[in-house]
Formats: C-alpha cells, sequence, structure tokens
C-alpha cells in the first residue's frame, strides 16, 4: 500500500495511508502522537472543543470501520461533576418539586407562580392567576 507523505500541524512529517473525505487516515494503531478518538479524550478527562473539527480518521476492519481522529491539544478540560455539585443539584430539583402547602413531593415541578402541586390548587382554588383589579 502506497504511503502519503504528511506534514502534521506541529511541523511534524508523517505519513497516512491516504485520504478519506479530506481527512487523513491511518490504521488502528498506527495514527501518529497527539491524535485520539473521542473515547480516547473523554477517558482522559478531557472535552472537545467548541467547533473542533476531527483532524484525521481511523480505520479498521478492512474500512468497514471508521473513527474521527482529533488533536488532544485543542482539547479542554472536562468540567468533573463533584459530589457537592450534584447534591446540590439534587436539592435543587427536590425543592422545585416539593409543595409549599402540604409539604409532598410531586413527580412534576411546581408551578412557580404558586409553588403549590396541582391537588392544593384544586383544593384552595388558587391557581395562579393573576389577581383581578
Ligand atoms: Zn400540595
Amino acid at each position: 500500500m502506497a504511503l502519503l507523505d504528511l506534514e502534521l500541524w506541529d511541523g511534524r512529517h508523517t505519513w497516512c495511508h491516504g485520504y478519506r473525505e479530506g481527512l487523513p487516515w491511518w490504521r488502528w494503531g498506527w495514527a501518529p502522537a497527539g491524535l485520539r478518538t473521542r473515547r480516547q479524550i473523554h477517558a482522559a478527562g478531557r472535552r472537545l472543543a467548541r467547533g473542533q473539527d476531527p483532524y484525521g480518521l481511523i480505520v479498521w476492519k478492512r474500512g468497514r470501520r471508521t473513527a474521527a481522529l482529533y488533536r488532544l491539544d485543542l482539547t479542554l478540560p472536562a468540567a468533573r461533576v463533584t459530589p457537592a455539585k450534584r447534591a446540590a443539584v439534587a436539592a435543587m430539583e427536590r425543592a422545585r418539586r416539593t409543595c409549599r402547602r402540604c409539604q409532598r413531593q410531586r413527580p412534576y415541578r411546581m408551578p412557580m407562580s404558586t409553588w403549590r402541586c396541582w391537588e392544593c390548587m384544586a383544593e384552595t382554588g388558587d391557581y395562579g392567576e393573576p389577581a383581578v383589579a
């Protein structure tokens, strides 16, 4: 198989097997250092930058499978969700689902006009309509 010369983003010279959809491609295991698949980027605790385009392709299973390769140096650290952050989001969600009148938790969010569940709204007749002036 013919190999094509390729100059990388950092000036390194390497080769690729050819081009597919305008992107250089390599067989599995032959991509130059600094390129990663989405899965590998995620595993490294990083994420793609907004609008980051693939740099190349990895091709395996005799060309039947492909995966995009991205420049690792352009990716960003992924925001790790800390336990404290997760707890805060859960508490917020609980508050949104808790009726301020009967204090029961409902499977839906309370309307912000009344903060009351549907049962309480029916009981009190207060559906949160603006008061008639
Ligand atoms: Zn209620």
